[in-house]
């Protein structure tokens, strides 16, 4: 009781409330998220993943991701120091402990854009932060997007759209996400993002303001 008690003192201690955004790759969430950035930059900061993967054109080290490669990855799990971890598509993906800190720490709130394993295991971590799904109106527009995005190989899109396939009916289970959105127009979809955590900008605004 008072261990739990003392857990989330402290995950108060540590700043806002983070913010987990997931949902198929191609779905939409880099474009939601830089919108929201832009617009609140002295509200959100963005956690910056690990990632084994190679960059895509204009994404920068230490900006987008960072780059490493799958042995200094492991190294860091089995040094404790990764809060989530996982395997997307033949690449490796995870959230530091210091990525997470380094936007606390300015007590800007932390958002997080992670795929369903890390929405689970960061379930298991006493982070609470809000769940957010941003899904695509269909598997078809869905392929369009990622087509149009031209990262892809196609062996590499065919497999984010298998994973695709299984998260979106993963994603309906009742209590996995606290909010759902589906990004068909995108200003819609942004206005509804922005809704949903209008609360917590003012909190933080406040916050910082009166700092
Ligand atoms: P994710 O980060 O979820 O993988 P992106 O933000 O990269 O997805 O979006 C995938 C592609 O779809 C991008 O080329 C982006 O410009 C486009 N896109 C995003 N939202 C919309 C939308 N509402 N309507 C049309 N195209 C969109
Ligand atoms: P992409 O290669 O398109 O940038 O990302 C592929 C998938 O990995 C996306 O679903 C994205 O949300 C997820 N992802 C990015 N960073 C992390 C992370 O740190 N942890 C987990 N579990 N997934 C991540």
């Amino acid at each position: 009781m008072f261990m739990r008690y003392f857990s989330r003192l402290l995950s108060a201690m540590a700043g806002p409330r983070p913010v987990v955004l997931s949902g198929p790759s191609g779905a939409g969430k880099s474009t939601l998220l830089k919108k929201l950035m832009q617009e609140y930059d002295s509200v959100f900061g963005f956690s910056v993943s690990h990632t084994t993967r190679n960059p895509r054109p204009g994404e920068q080290d230490g900006k987008d991701y960072h780059f490493v490669t799958r042995e200094a990855m492991q190294a860091g799990i089995d040094n404790g120091e990764f809060i989530e971890s996982a395997e997307f598509s033949g690449n490796m993906y995870g959230t530091s402990k210091a990525a997470v800190q380094a936007v606390q720490a300015k007590n800007l709130i932390c958002i997080l854009d992670i795929d369903m394993q890390g929405v689970k295991n960061i379930k298991r971590t006493d982070l609470n932060p809000l769940y957010i799904s941003i899904q695509p109106p269909s598997i078809d527009v869905l392929e369009n997007r990622l087509r149009h995005r031209k990262t892809e190989s196609e062996e590499s899109l065919q497999r984010r759209l298998q994973i695709a396939t299984v998260d979106m009916e993963l994603s309906k289970e009742p209590g996995m996400f606290d909010v759902q959105i589906v990004n068909d127009n995108l200003e819609v979809a942004y206005g509804q993002l922005k809704h949903a955590l209008l609360e917590e900008i003012n909190v933080v605004k406040k916050v910082n303001m009166s700092s």
